[in-house]
């Protein structure tokens, strides 16, 4: 507060403040006025010791050094002489400050200080006043000004505690400005309940009687108005704090996703610099936020020309989708990813690019490693088909050469075969039993060669494709009845038992008759070659739906195990000595299964060491009539 411009204009002209003249009485008198400006203080002040002293009633003055100087101020313009009245003790006048320093402990006016310094002061007025002492403080407004509210409720209570014992009317000041918030409610009324008479700021006190009842109407609609506009303002604020709760529990929750998103994700400023990084794209590349934030975006990338080329794109507006990356982690190893990004922009400007990071680095690993299995996959196939290539070549060859040679030896052998006969008939002179005998020899030696060489010869026709099949239905009893005729005198030879159980005249197969009679005879053959004296052979025929099978069953030798599927490989023989006595090269089971398989059918054998053998042709049952 200060003097400067305080000045006598705002008291009407005639007119006394209330207060001025509120101490006649006998009761206790303890006033507050409000005020707003300086000038008008220094009037009602001023106003309310000049009554006194006219009265030469003594006056104290508690106030700041600056209202000191006005009050005197304002007495010397209205014909007091200050200084007579400060000689004659009239006028005693205190710096509010330290007095109130003379009585406070603690932040608190001490009562019995008070009581003491305080009672004393009137006291010693009173000694010269005649009449009534009024007193003009300014402590309680300091505290206030303090922010001490309650301290100076409790020293306006000791002043009225004071007034019980002491006789002197009292005027208090307050700064309305101290109460502009509408918080200051319940103090602004209790300093008001502490003071006989409370005189409102200068518009109201300055204002005629008809005026202040106006100002008064006018103010409590504006009071209720006000209340009224609170109370919206309080809802308003209430609901605003919600929605504001409610943003930010969205913005919470958006900030958990994009924080624990599965993807990795991190915006970057205008300049490239990384702003915010999510926790996936942290784990993936290995390190903690406060090691990226900050940092240039290219850094964390392998390869400067696709960031470069990703920030430029950007620049220009355009949205980036699923665009490949390599990316270097902390530990210096290189990640694939997959990036999309675009520029979020606010009013126009750059705010940050958001830039979504799909690590696709294991699939990048299996497609490399699947590439190359494929490779080697196709390498090895190409390899393999070439072998086979190679193979079958050999294969060609050799049979070419078994065609050309069996065909080349069996000219020859025919005719030394018939060179023997015509010796034998005696035609270019007689034989002697000797010689016949010899002869003899030499055609089952040259019948049992060129049997060895036609089945080289068939083999080699079958297994180079030159075999033709002429597939008709065969009624199979046609085939099989007589076949023991072509066995018969091997049969005889080694006494064997030969059993056909008969098969149905009505069941034929899908077969090359002459193919089919081959097979049969050869495994036919075969029992009986590996068949010891006394056994016996079987031939019988089961039928199905579709197939017919034909089992050819002796008492042999039989054929071990893990020889089973052998045999059927060309110049295979279990035991070459054993079967060396016995004719065979080893081609037959080839030559009839390759037959057999050529017909649609197949060659399977059953067997136990020393039990005997069964050999199943199985064919595929001609359609019946009527089925
Ligand atoms: P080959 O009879 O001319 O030796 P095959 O191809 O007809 O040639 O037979 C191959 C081998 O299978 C024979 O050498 C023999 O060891 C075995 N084998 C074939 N049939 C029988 C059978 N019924 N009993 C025992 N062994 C057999």
């Amino acid at each position: 507060m200060t003097a400067v411009g305080l000045g006598h204009s705002q008291q009407p002209r005639g007119h006394v403040h209330p207060v001025a003249d509120a101490v006649g009485g006998a009761k206790h008198c303890h006033a507050v006025q409000f005020y707003h400006d300086d000038a008008f203080l220094r009037g009602v002040v001023g106003d309310f010791l000049r009554a006194g002293l006219a009265e030469e009633q003594a006056v104290i003055v508690i106030a700041t050094e600056a209202h000191r100087e006005a009050f005197a101020s304002y007495l010397e313009e209205h014909g007091v002489d200050v200084a007579a009245a400060r000689r004659s003790k009239l006028l005693v006048e205190f710096d509010a400050r330290e007095t109130l320093t003379s009585f406070m402990v603690d932040s608190s006016p001490d009562e019995s200080r008070f009581r003491r310094i305080i009672g004393t002061l009137i006291n010693r007025a009173r000694g010269t006043s005649r009449g009534r002492v009024r007193a003009y403080g300014e402590m309680v407004d300091l505290l206030w000004a303090d922010r001490n509210a309650a301290a100076a409720l409790r020293l306006e209570e000791l002043w009225n505690a004071l007034a019980t014992s002491h006789d002197f009317a009292l005027l208090c000041a307050y700064a309305l400005g101290r109460f502009s918030e509408a918080s200051h409610a319940d103090a602004f009324r209790a300093v008001c309940d502490q003071h006989t008479q409370v005189i409102p700021a200068e518009q109201y006190a300055l204002a005629s009687e008809e005026t202040r009842l106006l100002e008064i109407s006018l103010l409590q609609q504006r009071a209720l108005a006000l209340e009224t506009e609170i109370e919206r303002r309080v809802a308003l604020e209430a609901q605003l704090l919600a929605s504001v709760n409610e943003v930010r529990r969205r913005e919470e929750e958006l900030q958990d996703i994009l924080t624990n998103a599965a993807e990795g994700i991190h915006f970057v400023n205008a300049d490239g610099i990384i702003t915010w990084i999510n926790r996936a794209e942290l784990d993936l590349l290995g390190y903690r936020a406060e090691e990226l934030l900050g940092r240039h975006i290219s850094e964390l990338h392998a390869d400067r020309h696709t960031i470069d080329d990703f920030l430029a794109r950007l620049g220009r507006g355009e949205a980036l989708r699923d665009q490949p990356a390599r990316l270097r982690c902390k530990d210096g190893s290189i990640r694939h990813v997959l990036v999309s990004s675009s520029v979020h922009r606010r009013d126009g400007e750059f705010v940050h690019t958001r830039c979504f990071t799909r690590d696709i680095t294991p699939l990048q690993r299996a497609s490399a490693e699947r590439e190359h299995l494929l490779a080697s996959e196709r390498a090895a196939r190409e390899e393999a088909e070439e072998a086979k290539r190679i193979a079958e070549q050999a294969n060609r060859a050799k049979s070419d050469f078994l065609a050309v040679m069996s065909h080349e030896l069996r000219t020859p052998l025919n005719a030394i075969g018939g060179y023997a006969e015509l010796m034998e008939l005696g035609i270019h002179g007689a034989v002697t039993d000797g010689q016949r005998e010899l002869l003899d020899r030499m055609q089952r030696s040259q019948r049992h060669l060129l049997g060895l060489i036609n089945q080289v010869l068939n083999y080699a026709r079958v297994d180079t494709g030159n075999v033709r099949y002429e597939i008709t239905d065969v009624p199979l009893d046609e085939i099989l009845r007589p076949v023991d005729a072509l066995v018969l005198p091997q049969l005889r030879a080694k006494g064997l038992r030969y059993v056909y159980s008969g098969c149905d005249a009505a069941v034929s197969v899908r077969a090359d008759r002459d193919k089919l009679q081959q097979i049969v005879l050869n495994l036919l053959a075969n029992a009986v070659k590996f068949t010891d004296r006394g056994g016996e052979i079987r031939l019988e025929c089961e039928l199905s739906d579709e197939t017919v099978l034909v089992h050819v069953t002796d008492t042999g030798i039989g054929i071990p195990r893990d020889k089973l599927s052998a045999i059927f490989d060309p110049f295979v023989q279990v035991d070459p000595n054993y079967t060396r006595t016995r004719d065979g090269v080893g081609l037959g089971l080839a030559i009839s299964r390759d037959l057999a398989r050529g017909m649609d059918g197949d060659i399977s054998v059953e067997s136990n060491p020393c039990q005997g053998s069964k050999f199943t042709l199985t064919l595929a049952r001609a359609s019946r009539p009527g089925i």
